[in-house]
């Protein structure tokens, strides 16, 4: 049987995983995350002190790492050699990291087998960079989530912020971050961040996430 396959691309701090979750819930899907993965390659290397623009060092590691995905209550779990990391992803620190490994191939390479193994097995909806244009080429639905690099600033300093984890950083240095992150993530070779030409794009610089998940919504046809 051919599974429920969803696509959700766009830049840092659009929304994508909050409107992943809702649609998920709504449509009966499980939501997978993919950018958690990379982060917890992040998390690997940032603990073992691998220069992460050293790509032979980072490609090296890689047969030594081991990342497993656990849905606990619906929420997706990061599991890395064993251990639940999914409360350390979400530093700025470990977005940098992750950002930066993404841009090599052999790191694509590893997860791209896990992304459509997921896909493959399960409905899914599944956010990212390159899902709807390289991951899951084929999938039924594909959604592309833009909006002003200073509103998906704001946004992410209101959640950092409500997390207790916004170390010190100022409005201004996430906004200077997003724009870098997006430059690289839309810049590199492999897996650009771009919009599929069959995705539907949706700019929610204006919109409450309530009216963005309507309009996600009226996108999928057969569930
Ligand atoms: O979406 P999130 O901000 O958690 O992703 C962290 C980083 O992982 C991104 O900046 C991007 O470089 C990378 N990523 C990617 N491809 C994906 C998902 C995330 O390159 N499908």
């Amino acid at each position: 049987m051919k599974h429920i396959n969803i696509t959700i691309d766009g830049p840092s701090g659009v929304g994508k995983t909050t409107l992943a979750n809702i649609t998920a819930k709504r449509f009966n899907c499980i939501h997978v995350d993919t950018g958690a993965m990379f982060r917890t390659f992040a998390i690997y290397f940032d603990k073992k002190g691998t220069d992460e623009e050293n790509e032979q060092a980072v490609c090296a590691e890689l047969s030594n790492i081991d990342i497993g995905i656990k849905y606990i209550d619906g929420e997706q779990h990061m599991i890395l050699n064993g251990e639940d990391v999914t409360g350390l992803i979400r530093t700025e620190r470990i977005s940098h990291v992750a950002s930066v490994i993404s841009r090599y191939g052999n790191v694509r390479d590893e997860l791209l087998k896990l992304q459509r193994k997921l896909a493959a097995e399960n409905n899914v909806i599944m956010d990212g960079r390159d899902i709807g244009t390289v991951v899951l080429p084929d999938a039924g639905t594909k959604i592309f989530l833009t909006a002003r690099p200073e509103v998906r600033a704001k946004r992410r300093y209101d959640e950092l912020k409500a997390k207790g984890k916004l170390e010190g950083a100022e409005l201004s240095d996430i906004e200077k971050d997003i724009i870098e992150r997006d430059f690289r993530d839309s810049h590199r070779e492999i897996a650009p961040l771009v919009p599929a030409k069959d995705a539907v794009i949706i700019d929610t610089s204006d919109l409450s996430i309530d009216e963005v998940a309507e309009r996600i919504a009226g996108e999928i046809h057969g569930c």
